[in-house]
């Protein structure tokens, strides 16, 4: 993996912190929120709780209110107290009856004479039943107790008349409300519980309700009062507040709500084991994880995806299009990857056959345009060495054509031969026949000297009048003998026509190369020899010889 790869792939990895760091947060936050909403709901449960159990107390107040504010109730009972009369007994039993009758979940209602002996009672009571006064207590005393495998909800308060105490009344409701509320755990999860205590005479908390694992409970089972960190102990102390990591009853540790009832001194307590809730807040860590893993998992694959589906694809086509520039108009190959990706390598596709196109078109047009130069700069080449009247060559092409052979004849030395030949008064013939006849007069000479010489011969114009012959790989002998016939078949050229028809003669200068010679102590032998020539009477051939010209 190249370290762009790599760095696409932190890239991505980094964007993702912050969403990983929300995660995080949102983990903690959610764990405590989690704690914070059970300890709420708790609280919340627990007050309700002992809201709905203050309630039954306030009804069994009523229904004792109810009793007591009964006047011929309470006359007829004073009247019992002071002449034992059963006329008056009953009718206190027939007013208790009467009021039974209209109260709900009511037991029974006892009454009792100053002495705290039964009078009368709306259920079986033993004749003589002797009423226990709570005389540590502010009436009315109201408190529970289980008989015959039913809890009793016990209210007592003095009978008064004229300020005086005449006797007590009793009165028994079915306290069945208190398994109803232990029983409901809506809300408290698996192992959600409610625990209901009164204080037992030694102080230690006795449960009053059955208990969810232990049905027996009520009344039998008891939490000692030393016990102080145990949630309906510290309910009993009177400490209402939410505990964590308390032991319960049978030692788990639990989350609980206290409540204390202090009209009954009864602790009340809420309670869901920790395990559960740390249980529920590890599968939601849980889900918090997997997430967290798969944001990452997910950033990886983004950041191979993107290395290898774009970031390859594009350098790729960077590096093919390298290879466009210098010229190689190859398609870039199709890959399967992103459709993006796909759609750029088509139109560069086509771009390149576009350029392909108009590279050929272009080569084309320059090879076309490349022959036409060379062509032209061919035709002025030649142009620039040929003598536009004759179309012989130049004065120019000889001299380079001189050195040429020069150094050719003396590498191999082999012979070489110049003549220059000058047409004999040529003057005469402007002024006799024009300027134009005398032109043709050259075209007509140039015309025959270019059809004796030989292929390897360099014939050229070398003046107004004179030409230079070259003629390599040529004796001076032979030279003279050729030269000879050319002089005599010009004498015989016609020039001009009719009347005006007439001939020329030249005079002939030859110059051997000799190995002292360069090409312009060559050509100056020639034009001596030249001289002689015109100096023997013109239409004659003379050689350079140093005897004859060199002196003169
Ligand atoms: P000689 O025999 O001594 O060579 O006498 P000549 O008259 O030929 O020599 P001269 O040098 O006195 O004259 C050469 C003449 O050639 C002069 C010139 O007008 C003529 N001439 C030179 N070039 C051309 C040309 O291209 N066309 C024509 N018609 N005449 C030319
Ligand atoms: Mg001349
Ligand atoms: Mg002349």
């Amino acid at each position: 993996m190249r370290l762009k790869h790599v760095l696409i792939l932190a890239f991505i990895l980094l964007s993702s912190v912050p969403m990983l760091l929300s995660l995080q947060y949102l983990n903690s936050f959610t764990a405590s929120q989690y704690e914070r909403q059970t300890e709420e709901q708790l609280s919340a449960l627990s007050l309700i709780a002992k809201k709905r159990i203050e309630s039954v107390l306030d009804r069994v107040k009523d229904n004792i209110a109810l009793i007591t504010s009964r006047t011929q109730m309470r006359i007829s009972l004073d009247q019992w107290n002071n002449a034992r009369d059963v006329k008056a007994r009953n009718k206190v039993h027939k007013i208790i009856n009467d009021a039974k009758v209209g109260l709900t979940k009511l037991h029974s209602i006892s009454i009792y004479d100053n002495k705290g002996v039964l009078v009368t009672a709306t259920a079986d009571t033993p004749n003589g039943h002797q009423i226990n006064i709570p005389v540590d207590k502010i009436l009315p005393s109201i408190k529970l107790l289980k008989r015959n495998d039913q809890l009793l909800m016990l209210g007592i308060d003095r009978l008064l008349l004229n300020n005086k105490v005449i006797g007590y009344v009793k009165v028994a409701l079915f306290a069945d409300f208190i398994v109803e509320l232990v029983n409901d755990r809506t809300g408290l999860g698996v192992t959600g519980e409610w625990l209901v205590a009164q204080r037992h005479d030694s102080g230690d908390a006795l449960f009053v309700a059955p208990l969810k694992y232990d049905h027996d409970a009520a009344f039998k089972r008891r939490v000692s009062k030393e016990k102080i960190d145990i949630p309906i102990t510290q309910a009993l102390l009177g400490n209402e507040r939410i505990m964590r990591h308390a032991p319960d009853y049978a030692g788990n540790l639990v989350i609980a709500s206290t409540r204390y009832l202090s009209e009954l001194d009864w602790g009340l307590v809420v309670k869901i084991e920790e395990d559960e809730v740390s249980q529920l807040m590890n599968k939601t860590k849980t889900v918090i994880y997997v997430s967290e893993v798969i944001i990452i998992i997910m950033a990886v694959l983004m950041g191979v995806g993107v290395s290898f589906y774009i970031s390859n694809p594009l350098e790729k086509l960077a590096s093919h299009t390298n290879k466009v520039a210098q010229g190689q108009f190859e398609q870039y190959p199709r890959s399967q990857t992103w459709k993006e990706v796909r759609d750029l390598t088509e139109h560069f596709n086509y771009m390149i056959s576009s350029m392909k196109e108009l590279n050929e078109n272009l080569n084309a047009k320059v090879a076309e345009r490349t022959k036409e130069l060379a062509d032209l700069n061919l035709q002025l080449t030649e142009l620039s060495t040929r003598d536009p009247l004759t179309g012989l060559h130049n004065r120019r092409f000889l001299s380079e054509k001189l050195s040429e052979e020069v150094s050719r004849a003396k590498r191999y030395s082999s012979p070489l031969t110049l003549v220059i030949l000058d047409v004999d008064h040529f003057k005469q013939v402007n002024d006799t026949w024009g300027h134009d006849v005398g032109d043709q007069a050259l075209k007509i000479i140039s015309s025959h000297l270019s059809s004796v010489i030989r292929e390897s011969d360099v014939l050229a114009r070398y003046g107004g009048e004179e030409f230079c012959i070259l003629l390599p790989a040529t004796e001076e002998e032979q030279a003279r003998k050729f030269l000879d016939r050319i002089r005599m078949d010009i004498e015989y050229l016609k020039i001009g026509s009719g009347e005006k028809c007439f001939s020329v003669t030249c005079s002939f200068g030859i110059a051997k190369l000799d190995d002292d010679d360069t090409e312009s102590s060559l050509t100056k032998k020639a034009d001596l020899a030249l001289y002689q020539a015109k100096s023997d009477g013109r239409n004659c051939i003379r050689c350079y010889s140093i005897d004859d010209i060199g002196g003169a």
